[in-house]
């Protein structure tokens, strides 16, 4: 667990459970379900197996040499491959732990929300593996970019509900799957994607994504000796880079960097560096608001940052300084995506190109000499939303 957990909840002062009293229940038994599990050896096992024989764990910590070349400075980049977990995105990784908590809890349907429709693939194959019903709600605007997504989920077996309110996107459905939960809770269990929501969700998904940066941490001293200079991810609820930095979050030297999306013209969603205290969906956080708290809208290129809220624990250690938050535009993210693509025979995810955009001005710092990014997924989803000039 993480040691800046001061209260059940609480990351100095964001988290916490803003939630209507018919969920509380719900939330007080999934975290004694988490703990519960946390002691027990057998859950560990059954979730290690799935992640070796299902996910495909560990994922490879992968030189990128060529890249390298073109940087600024004199820097290691080290990518760390989940684009190659199963379903090709680090979402399995919470799903599968998870969905060990649903079963532990007698609820045999599953319900979640999904934006670029990783995390709503991750969930749909994991209840095709248990045999478990399975609804995910997803904003009409993205079911239109994310096609490949929705059917795939289809063909696993589950129901996607288009989220037709707002701006049709991850913030709807993840309204919609909130509403639902209410008038299904004690059948039902609520698997959210991203260190968001309420209390234990943001620890519990942390947890579950820490094998990133536990894998990490031992590839890095295997392969360089020692630890990075930086930790390098991108930021959308921030479940990709907490499952980085968890590896190092002790470790002083280690510069944790997240790259959030600055979009272009229509608007950005980096709620780190320009959001303000506010609750959302469970959670008090920083969030992208009006001057009168209503939650902007928001813009980015890649359907799974395009959220205006963030992850409690990720707003607080940006307050204490301890994560350095920047941004990349739309354009800079495809520039990104294409090098890699050319330079390393790698297609990452719009979202996580992002990461790979930063990298531009994180190398020319003279301090970052060896850096980890979290290659959080791969891109063919996004291949009908790349401009012609990117693939030409
Ligand atoms: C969903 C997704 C993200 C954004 O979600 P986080 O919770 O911030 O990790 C990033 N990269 C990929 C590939 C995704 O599918």
């Amino acid at each position: 667990m993480s040691t800046e957990i001061t209260r059940a909840g609480r990351f100095g002062p964001f988290g916490g459970q803003y939630v209507p009293e018919t969920l509380m229940p719900a939330i007080t038994e999934l975290a004694a379900a988490h703990i519960e599990a946390l002691a027990d050896p057998a859950f560990a096992a059954e979730l290690d197996a799935l992640l070796a024989d299902f996910a495909g764990r560990p994922t490879p910590l992968y030189r990128a040499r060529r890249l390298e070349s073109v940087l600024p400075g004199e820097a290691q980049v080290w990518l760390k491959r989940e684009d190659l977990v199963h379903t090709g995105a680090h979402k399995l990784n919470n799903c599968l732990g998870q969905v060990l908590l649903a079963r532990r809890m007698g609820k045999r349907r599953i319900i979640a929300e999904t934006g670029a429709g990783q995390h709503g693939v991750a969930t749909a194959a994991v209840c095709a593996h248990f045999g478990l019903e399975c609804t995910v709600y997803m904003g009409e605007t993205d079911m239109q970019r994310q096609r490949p997504n929705v059917q795939r989920m289809r063909l696993f077996g589950a129901e996607v509900r288009p989220a037709l309110t707002g701006s049709r996107t991850l913030k709807d459905a993840t309204s919609e799957a909130i509403r639902d939960w209410v008038a299904s809770v004690a059948t039902t269990h609520y698997i959210i994607g991203s260190v968001v929501g309420p209390h234990p969700y943001p620890s519990l998904v942390a947890d579950f994504q820490a094998v990133i940066g536990r894998e990490a941490r031992e590839q890095i001293f295997a392969a360089a000796g020692r630890l990075p200079s930086h930790a390098l991810a991108c930021i959308g609820g921030g479940s990709n880079a907490m499952g980085l930095f968890r590896g190092f979050l002790d470790d002083g030297d280690v510069r944790l960097v997240g790259v959030e999306a600055g979009g272009g013209p229509e608007g950005h969603a980096a709620t780190l560096g320009k959001g303000d205290p506010g609750v959302l969906h469970g959670t008090l956080s920083l969030l992208l608001q009006d001057q009168d708290g209503q939650v902007a809208p928001v813009h980015s290129i890649s359907a799974g940052l395009d959220y205006p809220g963030v992850g409690p624990q990720l707003a607080h250690l940006k307050d204490s300084g301890r994560l350095a938050v920047a941004s990349a535009t739309d354009a800079e993210a495809l520039d990104a995506l294409r090098s890699l693509c050319r330079l390393e025979g790698i297609l990452p995810a719009l979202e996580t190109a992002h990461a790979l955009a930063h990298l531009q001005t994180l190398a020319a710092d003279p301090d970052a000499d060896l850096i980890v990014v979290n290659l959080s997924g791969r891109g063919d989803k996004d291949l009908d939303h790349l401009p012609p000039e990117v693939s030409a």
